[in-house]
C-alpha cells in the first residue's frame, strides 16, 4: 500500500500556573495546560496520527510520561522524533487535518503560526496542515473550561 491513514486523540486539564502550547506555539492565555510534557495537545493528537498510520502503537509508549527525559519536553520534540520514525520505515507525511476544541482564548489569530511550525516539523507545505477550530458550546469539561482537547488525521506516503 502506497497510502495509508491514521487517527489521533489528545486531551489535556487546563489549570493556572502554565503555559499554553498548541500546534507548537506559545498562546497568551490566563491557564495553561497540565502534563509531564508541555502538554501540547495539538501536536501530541498529530503524532498519535501518524503512528496510528503505520500501527506503531501510540505517544505513551514512545514517550511515557514515568521517563525523566521528557518531563517538561518540548512537544515539538517529540513529533519531529514520530516524523524521523517514520522516515526511518520508509514513510513521510502526506497531509495533516486537525482540531482543537477549546472554549478561550479565540485561536484563529495564531493558526498561521501553528501550521509554519508544524509543517517544518512534519517536513510538508503549510498547504499540507490544516487546524479548524471549536468551541464545545458551553458543555462538559471543555465547556466549563477545565480542559482543552484535540483531535487529528493524518495521510502518510511510501517513499519511492
Ligand atoms: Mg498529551
Amino acid at each position: 500500500m502506497m497510502l495509508r491513514v491514521g487517527f489521533g486523540f489528545d486531551v489535556h486539564q487546563l489549570v493556572e500556573g502554565r503555559e499554553l502550547w498548541l500546534g507548537g506555539v506559545l498562546v497568551p492565555h490566563t491557564v495553561g495546560a497540565l502534563g509531564h510534557s508541555d502538554a501540547d495537545v495539538l501536536l501530541h493528537a498529530v503524532c498519535d496520527a501518524l503512528l496510528g498510520a503505520l500501527a506503531l502503537g501510540d505517544i505513551g509508549q514512545h514517550f511515557p510520561d514515568t521517563d525523566q527525559r521528557w518531563k517538561g519536553a518540548d512537544s515539538k520534540h517529540l513529533l519531529e522524533a514520530v516524523v524521523h520514525l517514520l522516515d526511518q520505515r520508509g514513510w513521510t507525511v502526506g497531509n495533516v487535518d486537525s482540531t482543537l476544541v477549546l472554549e478561550r482564548p479565540k485561536i484563529m489569530p495564531h493558526v498561521p503560526a501553528m501550521r509554519s511550525v508544524m509543517a517544518d516539523l512534519l517536513k510538508v507545505g503549510e498547504d499540507a496542515v490544516s487546524i479548524k477550530a471549536t468551541t464545545n458550546e458551553g458543555m462538559g469539561y471543555v465547556g466549563r473550561r477545565e480542559g482543552v482537547c484535540a483531535y487529528a488525521v493524518a495521510t502518510v506516503v511510501r517513499k519511492s
